[in-house]
């Protein structure tokens, strides 16, 4: 058991395809979001190398080779292209599923009021 929840916390979901929205991870079995993050010179808005420093989206670089700020901003892709593949960084944001889960129950449980109340009118 603890074991199991060792794993799973230390999933990066490796499997799951980088262009794909969502996916459910074949390893842990998380439903996991890509989401990718651009971050642009707050000062020029030219776009810069992304990456994750210590948990935080930041520019590789301190300064813009642009302008030389160190300002910037970050800034949400919807969708991935080969223009933005370079600078972007990929998160893998786990979805907790419970309200996927809910509404599966609440389905089965209308399907086996049902059942009952045809028999009766066939009757
Ligand atoms: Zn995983
Ligand atoms: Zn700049």
């Amino acid at each position: 058991m603890f074991l199991e929840r060792l794993f799973v916390r230390k999933c990066t979901h490796p499997n799951i395809s980088p262009d794909i929205e969502n996916a459910y991870c074949p390893d842990c079995g998380k439903l996991i979001r890509n989401e990718w993050f651009v971050t642009r010179c707050a000062c020029c808005g030219v776009k810069l190398k992304t990456m994750v420093k210590q948990g935080k989206i930041a520019p590789q670089r301190h300064y813009c080779s642009n302008c030389g700020s160190n300002e910037f901003t970050i800034e949400k892709l919807d969708k991935i292209s080969f223009i933005n593949i370079n600078f972007a960084v990929l998160i893998k944001h786990v979805i907790e599923n419970d309200t996927i889960h809910a509404s599966t129950v609440s389905l089965w449980q209308e399907k086996s009021i049902e059942q009952p109340r045809l028999l009766t009118q066939s009757l």
